[in-house]
């Protein structure tokens, strides 16, 4: 879910879902989804975001 609300900020600062989609459909296009930016951006905030949760579940 984290991962999706990391995109629906993409959506704002690119002006919105079309524009994110002409770019993420793109870059998926040009790269493969898991090199695209977009893409990668997303993963990587939700695991920094995620990240404390799974260290304190382990104590
Ligand atoms: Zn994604």
């Amino acid at each position: 879910m984290i991962h999706e609300m990391a995109h629906t900020a993409q959506y704002e600062q690119l002006g919105g879902i079309t524009p994110f989609l002409e770019q993420y459909l793109s870059e998926c296009l040009t790269h493969g989804i898991a090199n695209a930016p977009l893409e990668k951006a997303a993963v990587e905030i939700a695991a920094h975001l995620c990240q404390p949760l799974l260290q304190s579940e382990t104590i």
